[in-house]
């Protein structure tokens, strides 16, 4: 017999105080799991640096503010804000400048996002002691960390120069009323996740998607200084059917979808229990996305397009299933982990995990051949 439903349900309209990625540094953290976040980011430095060259310098008595939104905690938010100062003050010194600007760098994410560890990886003290006595590196910004949502104002207006955000945008501010609902025609019976859920489930996630990123736009639009531009990545998809989650659907949709009706079918959750936990992720199309920024019309596109990401798994040896299967369930572990314990409790959430993982393992292969992402790319400038 499944046990009572005494455990917490996550009211889903208070997501944004309880989502985050997994913290610390255990295994299934995301300090430990965003090495495939690092690399897409990575691929697509190229197009990062071409929307920095757009974004109008001032004198550089003016200070110059960068932002990451959903910087999460790790290694991948310091790169990337370093990315971005190093290239700023080389364009400063092509324009004959002795003396770069002062820069501020926002780190910015919900408020329980593990603010403490990425500090404390903020150089001169990422690293052991000795590394931090050994090596020379500095720090060439003043940080901050700026709790919040993205999708609401975080930054007086006029503030900011350029704002960052990878791989967050897909998280939607919640989960859509009417889809755990089970009066509504749009409850997303039986799953977990909208890939190959019902049309008018999926659409639901897709409007929620669309209205949580007018309020990021218009947000921005008013935070941006004038000449100042921003660069968003985000999970998405090449199809243009809502039900069709690509990677996503691939990561939440199957050995993860499963897991949970495992626990049901061994009776320990019931089915209505594992109904009333939905993702919050929305993978867009190109369409959804662009829809949204040219009814917005705040901001001019410099580049909108779909780029390969590539797998979310980074594994040392691909032939060894035990390693692909651990890599799975700690990936969607650092992600969904939190929402999950919340849900189930942590008992619960380690028995479903290690299925995901037991899943995983049994057709590895197949994982490592399917599981692909693509993602949004968005170059914008403010317009005038
Ligand atoms: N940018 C990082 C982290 C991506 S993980 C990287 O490239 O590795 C996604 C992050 O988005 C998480 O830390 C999550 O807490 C954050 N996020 C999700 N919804 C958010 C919201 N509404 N406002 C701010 N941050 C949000």
């Amino acid at each position: 017999m499944a046990p009572a439903e005494d455990n917490v349900v996550v009211p889903h309209k208070k997501l944004e105080k309880l989502l985050s990625m997994k913290g610390g540094k255990g295994e299934a953290s995301y300090v430990n799991n965003s090495q495939a976040q690092a690399q897409h980011a990575r691929s697509m430095l190229h197009l990062l640096k071409d929307t920095l060259d757009v974004v109008q310098l001032n004198s550089p008595e003016t200070p110059f503010a960068v932002a990451d939104l959903g910087c999460s905690c790790g290694s991948n938010t310091l790169f990337i804000v370093d990315v971005i100062i190093k290239h700023m003050i080389k364009r400063y010194e092509a324009l004959g400048y002795d003396e770069p600007p002062e820069f501020s760098a926002f780190f910015s994410d919900l408020p329980s996002n593990d603010f403490n560890t990425l500090f404390q990886l903020l150089p001169p003290y990422g690293g052991s002691m000795e590394e931090c006595l050994a090596s020379d590196s500095h720090r060439s910004y003043f940080a901050a960390g700026v709790p919040g949502s993205f999708y609401r104002r975080l930054f007086p207006a006029r503030s900011v120069d350029f704002f960052y955000s990878a791989f967050s945008l897909h998280w939607l501010s919640q989960v859509p009323d009417a889809v755990v609902d089970n009066r509504s025609a749009a409850y997303n019976k039986g799953r977990i996740f909208i890939h190959g859920a019902s049309e008018i489930t999926a659409d639901a996630y897709r409007k929620q998607f669309q209205t949580d990123l007018a309020g990021f736009l218009r947000s921005r639009s008013l935070e941006m200084k004038r000449g100042g531009s921003m660069f968003l990545a985000c999970l998405g998809k090449t199809s243009l059917d809502p039900t069709d989650q690509g990677g996503a659907g691939l990561l939440f949709g199957a050995d993860f979808q499963d897991a949970w009706d495992d626990l049901v079918r061994e009776g320990l959750i019931t089915s209505e229990k594992r109904d009333k936990f939905n993702i919050p992720v929305y993978a867009p199309s190109l369409q959804d996305f662009k829809e949204v920024v040219e009814a917005d019309g705040s901001f001019v596109i410099n580049k909108l397009e779909v780029f390969k990401g590539g797998s979310p798994l980074v594994v040392n040896h691909p032939d060894d299933a035990a390693e692909v299967g651990r890599a799975l369930a700690n990936s969607c572990r650092s992600i969904s982990g939190v929402l999950v314990d919340a849900h189930l409790g942590d008992q619960l959430s380690e028995e479903l995990f290690s299925r995901v993982q037991r899943r995983a393992t049994s057709h590895a292969k197949d994982i490592l051949e399917h599981l692909q992402f693509f993602h949004i790319i968005a170059s914008l400038s403010l317009a005038i």
